[in-house]
């Protein structure tokens, strides 16, 4: 028995079953109105969501709200606690639930209360959808590009909450320990902050973000981090990362390395492409290519900037969703705060606590009634049906409240959607962006790395693969002839009877017949080849290839896989990247 919740009797309650989401048809879900303007955008909301359950499935289906308490609303019922340990319980108890936003109490040593449920309930994964909806003002001239799911890490980072203020004991101990014990340097009186990312931290957040790619069909996973500056935090999350990818998910995900070394660039069907771009790239690649990403798996502090940035893009600050996750638990929330200013004024914007929702019922597998919403909502925006945040931005919009809002939401929900029309045309429309991007990857590999901001760290990622080949028994000029007119400076020789591949290059040709004073028409390709040739892997770190190269004094090494030549790697190729991507090997 609760003091204050009171349980629904007519619904039952969502399970998590090896690792699974179990909704009955009357799922007891859990929701917080939450203060300020958390009252007037939850009740439109709360309408808006039975309403495309009930359309989607034909009254077969039913949440059973259960009202739970945080915030101001709680302090009023539970003697001032702002955060009742009975809420937490039923929300554990519960799986799923919704809140408002909450007003964080100002002084008395008040932690934020949102921080105060991600640290009880160990929400570990942040998960933040960022996608445009028509009609939406964004200042993007194609926002429709735009559609990433980020999953920030919740619980590490600078934000564990590790730190020392200048001029305390504690931090001249801790200043002390680091200059006289690990022999660090830094100014007097520096502020001092620790950043612990670990193992257990970084794989369980970047194995949610690979599953939900798995679950719903994402194209790839990319990990944001600044390893190249901090290896063993950041750098180490990437490591982590790949890890997991490797080991729990190895037949379903490929590298970006394996995509264009041993795919040519063409993703194959079924296999999710895990990738890594450092963090300050990546905020350039989503304004210039984003849709080149997916879902984003990063470190907190990542998330946290890359969140609201990406958002902005979509023009979306105010409607974007999110939701903090565990492993038996998710918490999906409006990411705006309270605006106290608009409290009870029928006013705001309600998309962000919508579009939570939304991602709810996806969570819930409910996809038809999320689905409903998500297309229903641009068909109110075109008419010009909006808040007053959006009426400021839209030329002849036509403002409303947030309850008259829901009503033309609900309407057009209400109105009948062909569902299997939109599904069809957004999946041909996917489709095709995709073929683009691989034909794009096929025919200009090195291009691609640069303009989507990829590093290449192996020589499988650097090396020519369209290889000119010549046999044994070609005459050096036949072979000479192919390479002036490839204008490549090496051929590859086909393997002997011994079953050794050969090289030829053109420094072959200078040593052993012009200066030897040789007729190249005469001499054949086995006369002056040099064989065995020296090959490496395509995974081959480019330090490795380098070292090769520099102790053997060769300009170049064919790479192989599975025991067949498939490219060569050229001195020129390494410099040319350390010179374009910066000192690749940071990062390794
Ligand atoms: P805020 O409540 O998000 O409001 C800032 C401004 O954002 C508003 O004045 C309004 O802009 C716009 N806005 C916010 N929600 C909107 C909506 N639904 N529709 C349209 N416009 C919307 O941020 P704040 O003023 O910094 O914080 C107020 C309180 O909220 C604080 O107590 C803070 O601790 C708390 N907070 C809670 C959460 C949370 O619970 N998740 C998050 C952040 C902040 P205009 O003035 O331009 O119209």
């Amino acid at each position: 028995m609760y003091r204050h919740i009171k349980i629904p009797t007519t619904g039952e309650k969502i399970r998590v079953v090896d690792g699974k989401v179990v909704v009955p048809d009357q799922p007891i879900v859990g929701y917080v109105e939450g203060d300020g303007i958390g009252p007037d955008i939850t009740k439109a909301c709360l309408r808006i969501w039975d309403a495309a359950v009930d359309q989607a499935y034909g009254g077969k289906r039913k949440i059973q709200w259960c009202e739970t308490y945080l915030g101001e609303k709680a302090a009023g019922l539970y003697d001032g606690n702002y955060c009742p340990d009975e809420t937490l319980k039923v929300l554990q108890d519960l799986v799923v639930s919704i809140k408002g936003p909450l007003t964080t109490p100002v002084g008395g040593g008040f932690r934020s209360l949102n921080v105060a449920l991600r640290q009880d309930l160990d929400l570990y994964a942040c998960v933040r959808p960022v996608r445009h909806y028509a009609g939406v003002p964004s200042p993007m001239k194609r926002p429709d590009k735009v559609d990433v799911v980020i999953f920030r890490e919740n619980t590490e980072d600078v934000y564990a909450g590790i730190e020392y203020k200048s001029g305390t004991p504690e931090n001249a101990k801790v200043a002390k320990f680091l200059r006289e014990e690990m022999k660090a340097k830094f100014f007097d009186g520096a502020g001092i902050g620790i950043k612990p990312i670990s193992a257990f931290g970084s794989k369980r957040l970047v194995r949610k973000a690979i599953q939900y790619a798995i679950d719903n069909g994402r194209e790839s996973v990319t990990l944001v981090h600044k390893g190249n500056i901090m290896k063993f935090t950041e750098g180490a999350f990437r490591n982590w990362g790949y890890e997991v990818a490797r080991e729990e998910f190895g037949s379903v995900t490929i590298t970006e390395e394996q995509l264009y070394s041993e795919y040519k660039g063409k993703q194959p069907e079924g296999k999710i492409v895990v990738k890594d771009r450092i963090a300050d790239i990546m905020f350039q690649m989503m304004l210039l290519r984003p849709e080149e990403f997916d879902v984003l798996a990063t470190p907190n502090l990542n998330g946290d900037y890359l969140s609201d940035a990406i958002a902005a893009e979509v023009g979306g600050m105010g409607i974007a969703p999110g939701a903090n996750i565990a492993d038996n638990i998710a918490v999906f929330e409006a990411t705006h705060g309270t605006a106290p200013k608009y409290a009870n004024l029928n006013k705001v914007n309600p998309g962000s606590l919508l579009f939570s929702g939304v991602m709810m019922l996806e969570y819930m597998g409910w996809k038809e009634a999320a689905d409903l919403i998500t297309l229903a909502y641009p068909e109110v925006i075109k008419d010009g049906i909006v808040t007053y945040d959006f009426a400021r931005q839209i030329d002849g919009a036509k403002e409303v409240g947030t309850s008259q809002f829901a009503d033309a939401l609900i309407e057009r929900i209400r109105g009948g959607i062909d569902l299997e029309e939109k599904r069809k045309a957004l999946q041909e429309s996917l489709a095709k962006e995709r073929k683009q991007r691989e034909i794009r990857r096929l025919l200009q590999p090195m291009e691609e790395m640069i303009d989507t901001g990829r590093i290449p760290q192996t020589v499988g990622a650097l090396m020519t693969r369209t290889l000119i080949t010549v046999t044994d028994d070609e005459t050096v000029e036949a072979a000479m002839h192919l390479m002036t007119g490839n204008d490549v400076s090496s051929v590859v020789v086909e393997p002997n009877k011994k079953g050794e591949w050969g090289i030829l290059t053109r420094r072959d040709i200078i040593a052993k017949i012009v200066r030897g004073g040789k007729n190249p028409a005469t001499m054949k390709v086995k006369d002056i080849a040099t064989r065995p040739v020296v090959s490496v892997p395509a995974e081959t770190s480019i330090r490795d290839a380098a070292g090769i190269i520099a102790e053997k004094s060769f300009s170049r090494l064919t790479v192989e896989q599975s025991g067949k030549i498939i490219g060569i790697v050229t001195e020129t190729d390494i410099v040319d990247a350390v010179e374009r991507f910066g000192w690749a090997g940071e990062t390794a």
